[in-house]
């Protein structure tokens, strides 16, 4: 057999399990679909799709809704198949052999395997113990390492901590190349770098329609950033990589921009539930501006308490192995009835003596 790129063998894939609960709330999808009335106009013009035609390869009315939502030009956004090829894309035009990439860890795992994959190095600053950033570190990171391409995730995952906007600036002044500015969750939090992205500044935020617009099975990801850049993006990515019904499907979900601001506020508001609830429990709460809650048993082995938790038919994330972050736990915030069987079972787990279950 062919052996693998020497710099590809000690990598790791990306580990979700997938297994099968009543209630699953490890993936921080939106825990409904979307609204009826989307499902019905997606269906009508399904109806017209030129199957035996290539879809639009510019995406025209896709980064025209897009760029409509967010007041920029069309020529400001770049869509692709789920923000992490949007955030592939970026890295194969600006990271590469001899290029290096800085994150800030613990954050989104998939920023520094991207990078590693297109034969980036990879350098990783830390973040203090509560999960905050250091300004000192992040100038020092970017002073001994002048990385061509620097990670910021607000709100970061799996903290749910939002970056200060104060930080996002200074990360801008101080940067040598390319800040990427992941907005995975940024619409359950109060702010956005969007409004500093401009022709003139190495600066793209990046979103996904997988969260907020309810669309995780379609896999559509995008960033607004300066026109040359994604000039440079639309050269890299294949061609035709978007297909007919995805681009479809994302214009209409920018229709109901109503009725997701509403699940937004729900989910937000579910958030705050649920990081009470767990308040009172012993468990260490990281605050949380996205739709997900780190937490940290405090007398008990955080995988034992996953496992059990999914004994009682909750599957939430088990972050516990993966570095810096032993013994944590993240829940995805689902729908009431789905918050109330997790910190029920929650409650019952850490009651229950330790070493009784698997
Ligand atoms: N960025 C962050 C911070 C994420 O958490 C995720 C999904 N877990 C993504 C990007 C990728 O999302 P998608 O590819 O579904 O758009």
């Amino acid at each position: 057999m062919i052996a693998v790129r020497d710099d590809l063998r000690a990598l790791d894939g990306y580990h979700s399990a997938q297994v099968e609960a009543r209630v699953r709330l490890n993936t921080n999808e939106s825990p409904e679909p979307p609204p009826a009335a989307f499902c019905d106009a997606l269906a009508a013009e399904l109806s017209r799709v030129e199957w035996h035609r290539y879809p639009d390869r510019a995406a025209t009315d896709l980064r025209a809704a897009i760029a409509d939502l967010h007041g920029v030009d069309p020529a400001q956004v770049f869509a692709a198949n789920g923000s992490n090829e949007v955030l592939q894309t970026v890295l194969l035009a600006y990271a590469g052999p001899g290029r290096t990439v800085a994150t800030f860890e613990p954050t989104y795992q998939m920023h520094g395997h991207i990078a590693r994959v297109t034969g980036a190095t990879v350098v990783e600053g830390e973040r203090a113990a509560d999960f905050s950033l250091d300004p000192a570190e992040v100038e020092r990171v970017l002073r001994e390492h002048s990385p061509a391409v620097v990670f910021l995730t607000s709100p970061n995952n799996p903290t749910g901590l939002v970056e200060p906007f104060e930080r996002i600036r200074q990360l801008l002044e101080l940067a040598p190349g390319l800040v990427v500015v992941d907005e995975a969750y940024a619409q359950f939090a109060d702010h956005t770098a969007l409004g500093l992205v401009g022709d003139d500044r190495d600066l793209v935020v990046t979103r996904t329609f997988s969260k907020t617009w309810s669309m995780a099975g379609a896999r559509l990801g995008y960033l607004v950033g300066p026109r040359s850049l994604v000039a440079e993006l639309d050269k890299v990515v294949l061609p035709y990589h978007l297909d007919a019904v995805k681009q479809i499907a994302g214009r209409l979900a920018l229709r109901f921009t109503d009725e997701m601001d509403a699940r937004v506020k729900q989910l937000i508001s579910e958030r705050e539930r649920v990081s009470e609830g767990l308040r009172s429990m012993p468990v260490d709460v990281v605050p949380s501006g996205a739709n997900f809650v780190l937490f940290r048993p405090r007398r008990r082995s955080g995988h034992d308490v996953w496992r059990r938790l999914l004994d009682r038919g909750v599957l939430i994330r088990d972050c516990s192995s993966w570095p810096r972050l032993a013994d944590n736990l993240r829940v995805t915030i689902g729908t009431p009835d789905e918050n109330t069987a997790f910190l029920d079972a929650l409650a019952a787990v850490l009651d229950e003596p330790p070493g009784e279950a698997r």
